[in-house]
């Protein structure tokens, strides 16, 4: 099962880790890109999605991570809900003026609709996440990803803790059942909660947005049955052209 650990260490660094063992088929489309890589990859950005999302507040916010293989030419993009709710997909993505390494972006959706997006570029996973966290994130945190766990961890406010946050990490890195950890060492377990997979779009909302996408367009060229994917999950929806 996927897990989501909100954890107190020391009293005033509060850690955020997400453990994926066991990542739905729907994240990372079996048929056409089911290879380690691939899915160690899209355990990568599902799971750095599920730390920055449980810090979401309000609702209906989100945080969207896509991370792109540029040498395979592969994109994982996962959403995570404020509510715990993950969706993504993976796909292929036009390549730009980058030949290798790896491309990060993160979206922050608030509940009003406004969008907050940040790209990073870098050698290697480990290089991007550093990137973004060092660049993008307007507090003092650490964000690290191994095998399949994601932990982000930041201090609370008013405090000087962050210096520790790297011992702190690397007791996690040690133990990945995190329940196993005392308040003697430091740490406390606050909440434990499962991740669940799944998106909320119908064939109404898909076709909604192809609506609003096509305003103004000519639509007499289309074919007659126009298949349209959800931009979140990948879901696809077939839509006749005499519905829109
Ligand atoms: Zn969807």
């Amino acid at each position: 099962m996927d897990k989501l650990y909100k954890i107190i260490y020391c009293d005033d660094l509060r850690i955020h880790m997400a453990v994926i063992n066991d990542i739905s088929e729907r994240i990372y489309c079996p048929e056409e890109f089911d290879s380690s890589e691939n899915r160690a990859e899209s355990i990568v950005a599902a799971s750095i999605a599920a730390v920055l999302a449980s810090d979401l507040k309000e609702a209906n916010s989100s945080i969207t991570v896509m991370l792109r293989n540029v040498v395979k030419g592969v994109s994982y993009s996962v959403t995570a809900q404020q509510d715990g709710r993950i969706c993504g997909t993976v796909g292929g993505y036009t390549k730009g003026v980058l030949k290798e390494g790896y491309i990060l972006e993160v979206v922050r959706r608030s509940g009003l609709g406004k969008d907050y997006s940040s790209v990073v570029c870098g050698s290697s996973v480990d290089a991007v996440i550093d990137e973004y966290i060092t660049g993008s994130m307007q507090r003092k945190a650490l964000l690290k990803v191994y095998g399949n766990c994601a932990v982000l961890a930041e201090e609370l406010p008013f405090t000087d803790i962050i210096a520790q946050g790297a011992e702190a990490l690397k007791v996690l890195q040690l133990n990945p059942f995190p329940e196993a950890l005392t308040e003697e060492n430091g740490f406390r377990v606050v909440e434990v909660s499962d991740l669940n997979y799944g998106c909320t779009c119908t064939k109404r909302s898909v076709k909604k947005a192809l609506v609003a996408a096509l305003a103004g367009d000519d639509i007499s060229q289309l074919e007659d049955i126009i298949e349209v994917s959800c931009k979140l999950c990948g879901k696809k929806y077939h839509i006749e052209k005499s519905e829109l």
